[in-house]
């Protein structure tokens, strides 16, 4: 490879990084110094929004996307001593999706499934989801459908985004080096991986691994929702920004998420950061940590004595 080549793929990975690090810290809009700040998912002159699904043969019945009205600012000619505010101009009503937490998606069901069921009824949610083509993850080089990993009945279940290449390859969720930095965070809580239950935001991988499109995880969860009203977990872990972003329906960064308690269809949720995140930046272990307590406190878990 040419070394212009080599430095080019270098600072992009280093960009890459550097975006990554930030939207796990539930940063997720960036702007370019002295451009005026618009509405999140609205593209400087031009409006491009996500339409509703509702309506599609695909879309479920509790179709997670909603819209609201917002002013949206656009982005005025660019001119040195403008100080005019910018105009604004309506969006309609069903242009924007709003984010809807799982609670809010449908309610419990009445009649929970029995301990002895949940195998079962989990194998059902994968069939439903076959080989599935409902969003544009189906197109974009998935090799496998991530369904999940674990004990249907588990206390406790992790969250994730999506999954990466490895577990593109192998069908498992956290399988790769995230997967294996969360599973020495599972055994310092005194519990084997095979304990507890993992799934992701999105069942197929996104490519290039970018976040997981509004569209594509407004599809998905349908299955996760299922998914937890099976396993009835006790606690639920969000790992980093977008589990949390979809599980709570809202778009907030860590810092203020993260420490104290929030609820998932029945279960108390707890936020930490993602375990590629802390690859990323082992200095915030000790903080993960921290939540990783305050979930052990609740299960009554204690971590194993050392060696
Ligand atoms: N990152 C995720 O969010 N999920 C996985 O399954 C793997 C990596």
């Amino acid at each position: 490879m040419a070394p212009e080549a080599a430095r080019a793929g270098e600072a992009e990975e280093q960009l890459r990084a550097y975006v990554e690090y930030f939207r796990d810290l539930g940063v997720h809009d960036f702007y370019r110094r002295g451009e005026p700040v618009v509405e999140a998912h609205v593209a400087a002159d031009s409006v491009v929004v996500q339409p509703e699904r509702a309506g599609s043969p695909e879309t479920p019945v509790e179709a997670p996307v909603v819209a609201e009205t917002r002013p949206v600012a656009r982005t005025p000619v660019a001119a040195a001593n403008v100080v005019a505010p910018p105009p604004t101009i309506e969006i309609p009503e069903t242009a924007i999706p709003k984010l809807v937490s799982f609670d809010d998606l449908t309610p419990l069901p009445e009649v929970r499934v029995a301990a002895a069921a949940r195998p079962a009824a989990l194998k059902a949610i994968q069939e439903e989801i076959g080989d599935c083509t409902r969003c544009p993850l189906a197109y974009a080089g998935r090799r496998k459908i991530v369904f999940a990993d674990g004990d249907p009945s588990a206390r406790l279940m992790f969250v994730g985004e999506g999954p990466g290449a490895d577990e593109d390859a192998q069908g498992l969720p956290f399988v790769g080096k995230a997967g294996q930095l969360l599973n020495n965070m599972i055994a310092a809580m005194g519990l084997k991986r095979e304990q507890v239950y993992i799934a992701n935001i999105v069942k197929c991988r996104p490519p290039a691994n970018r976040v997981p499109e509004p569209e594509e995880a407004n599809t998905c969860t349908q299955f996760l929702v299922k998914q937890i009203d099976v396993v009835q977990p006790e606690v639920i872990v969000a790992l980093g920004s977008t589990a949390a972003t979809y599980l709570l329906g809202v778009k907030q960064s860590l810092a203020g998420l993260r420490g104290h308690w929030h609820k998932c269809r029945g279960a108390k949720l707890a936020v930490t950061y993602h375990p590629a995140f802390l690859l990323r930046d082992p200095r915030q272990k000790g903080e993960a940590w921290k939540d990783l307590q305050m979930v052990m406190k609740e299960l009554g878990l204690k971590a194993p004595a050392k060696n």
